[in-house]
């Protein structure tokens, strides 16, 4: 991973204008960690060939891809969703202050990402849940900050929802790489999960819990085994945020192309290819982890293959 990430590509969002989706009565903003060309797509998706990446760069660029370098463009982002009661953050990106041996672009990060919040109007006292659709590096950084040198849970009134099955698989992990050191997840179950477990914040929960009456999971295993997906279901509009089902849009035209960190190939070809049959043509909003500026957009299916066609947001209001 380390070689082929252009470290100085990745820019930082000072003051970047996140686009506000609004679903009836709640509105979904975009808190953006980092966002630029990233990976090689033969790096990211192994099995993606050349030429028909070349074939889809006509509706990727210059958004998802950059034809200069050849680098798919990616970002990390959390969702902020508010509705009428509750402020709740799905995925947590990768945090400040974070020690992370195995991907050096991320050791030591200094974000504004908190400030950015802060800007939005939402305290950390105010987010009443932190959803982590599943717990690798890049999705519970900022579940935690570091004060007199511990790390304490970052949103002191959340509740921390965390899958059973990807809370338990991660805790064995975790701990043996407590012990021995070893890249992996870059320890972040050791300063990124187990302060908030320790806490009392955390609920572990099934893959289909509800946290509303306009908010429920839908387990959508693969990429980890306890992976889940979001529902938001409000104002007559669904929108489903898909953490890593997908890292980037040009696996909605190959379904069958998983990530390098898929860790059940055939399952998370099966969940993703459910997934794009079961949301194309119905105009439910897609909104990835990893999915670069304009990020939100839906399915469609040409006849041939499905495509991602963004939206902005001023469409949704
Ligand atoms: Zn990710």
């Amino acid at each position: 991973m380390r070689d082929t990430i252009v470290k100085n590509s990745i820019q930082f969002y000072e003051d970047k204008v996140v686009e506000k989706l609004r679903f009836g009565d709640l509105f979904v903003d975009r808190l953006v960690e980092s966002e630029g060309p990233s990976f090689y797509p033969a790096y990211l998706l192994p099995e993606a060939e050349d030429k028909a990446v070349a074939k889809e760069k006509g509706w990727l660029a210059p958004c998802f891809i950059d034809l200069e370098s050849g680098r798919l463009i990616m970002s990390v982002h959390t969702y902020v969703i508010q509705t009428s009661r509750h402020v709740v953050l799905v995925d947590t990106c990768v945090g400040n202050d974070k020690n992370r041996a195995s991907t050096p672009q991320w050791h030591q990060q200094k974000t504004p990402w908190l400030n950015q919040l802060k800007s939005m109007g939402i305290a950390r006292q105010q987010v009443d849940f932190v959803l982590c659709t599943h717990l690798h590096v890049d999705h519970v950084g900022w579940n935690t900050q570091l004060v007199d040198d511990r790390w304490v849970p970052t949103f002191p009134n959340a509740e921390y929802l965390f899958h059973k099955i990807e809370y338990d698989t991660w805790k064995e992990t975790g701990d043996s790489m407590a012990v021995t050191g070893k890249g992996g997840n870059d320890g972040c179950f050791v300063d990124s999960v187990l302060p908030v477990m320790e806490s009392g914040q955390a609920l572990l929960v099934d893959g289909d819990h509800q946290i509303d009456e306009n908010l429920w999971l839908e387990s959508t295993p693969g990429h980890t085994p306890g992976h889940v997906s979001l529902h938001l279901q409000a104002g007559g509009r669904t929108a489903v945020f898909c953490g890593d089902l997908m890292h980037h849009p040009l696996q909605c035209a190959y379904p069958l192309w998983n990530s390098r960190f898929c860790a059940d190939s055939a399952l998370a070809r099966l969940t993703r290819h459910r997934f794009l049959d079961d949301y194309a043509e119905t105009g439910t909003v897609i909104l990835a982890a990893h999915f670069a500026f304009p990020t939100a957009g839906r399915i469609v299916n040409d006849g041939s293959q499905f495509c991602f066609q963004t939206i902005r947001g001023q469409n949704m209001i």
